[in-house]
């Protein structure tokens, strides 16, 4: 499906974005994953390696809050491979402090990295998916998003911004051929859910309709949709992934 395309996957270490990154090397792209340290960006190659020795995947470690670093690493991707077709910004942070709690400085650093740093990604890649022709930019929201989340206001306001950010680019980019689109995950089995208190994750599970948490891979597939030509024209749509979670 992403035969000979190349992709940027931020966050592309574990969880959900490692998913991803694997269904777009099984699906034929060649993908470069932005992690936050050498070690875990190493680990996750040697595994998609011993997955798959013919799987084409390289790794890189900009500071995702640094706009300059960031762009000098997708600058880096255009020169090696020629191309940027599709950017997956997926690094975040979560947190449930309640606001009597909130520091200033929390609430930047949710906002730095679920917000800004989707940004600076953005702003290089789509300036080369203009003068290719086209691409794709995914970013991943949340089901709160939607909902909003009862402690920790931070993490939704972040995925509201990505919303925000997503549809208005759509509008602005749709004349460049670049699509931009958002996946909003629920409840899903990855280190971030793991950190949550156990009684937390199990009412919230109880009280979705299918019952149960999402995998992983069940919301890498809606990144695999979007990325690939059967959503050519599906654009400024933020697609949940999450059982029915918000209805
Ligand atoms: P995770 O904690 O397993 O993975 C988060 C990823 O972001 C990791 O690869 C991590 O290295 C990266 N990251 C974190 N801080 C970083 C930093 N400062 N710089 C660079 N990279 C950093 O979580 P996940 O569940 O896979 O989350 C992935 C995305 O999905 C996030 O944007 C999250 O908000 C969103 N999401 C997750 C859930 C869920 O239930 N798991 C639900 C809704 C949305």
């Amino acid at each position: 499906m992403l035969k000979g395309k190349v992709a940027i996957v931020t966050g592309g270490t574990r969880g959900i974005g490692f998913e991803v990154v694997r269904k777009y090397l099984a699906n034929g792209a060649k993908v470069v994953l932005f992690g936050s340290r050498q070690e875990t960006v190493d680990a996750a190659l040697k595994k998609l390696k011993e997955e798959n020795g013919a799987w084409e995947a390289e790794g890189k470690c900009p500071k995702l809050t640094d706009a300059a670093q960031v762009e000098r690493a997708v600058l880096e991707v255009k020169e090696k491979y020629g191309r940027i077709d599709i950017l997956v910004n997926n690094a975040g942070i979560s947190q449930s402090t309640p606001l009597y709690s909130y520091t200033a400085e929390e609430f930047d650093r949710v906002i730095d990295l679920n917000v800004k740093a989707v940004f600076y990604a953005i702003l290089p890649a789509a300036a080369v998916m203009k003068e290719q022709g086209g691409g794709c930019i995914i970013n991943t929201s949340s089901m709160v998003s939607i909902s909003g989340q009862a402690a920790g206001v931070g993490y939704p306001t972040s995925k509201f911004a990505v919303n925000g950010l997503t549809i208005s680019l759509a509008r602005e980019l749709g004349k460049d051929n670049i699509r931009v689109n958002a996946v909003a995950p629920g409840v899903t089995k990855t280190d971030m859910v793991a950190a949550l208190p156990k009684e937390v994750v199990e009412r919230i599970s109880k009280g979705i309709p299918l019952q149960r948490a999402g995998e992983p891979e069940e919301v890498a597939n809606a990144f695999l949709y979007l990325a690939s030509d059967l959503a050519s024209y599906v654009t400024g749509e933020i697609l949940s992934v999450d059982g029915a979670s918000r209805a």
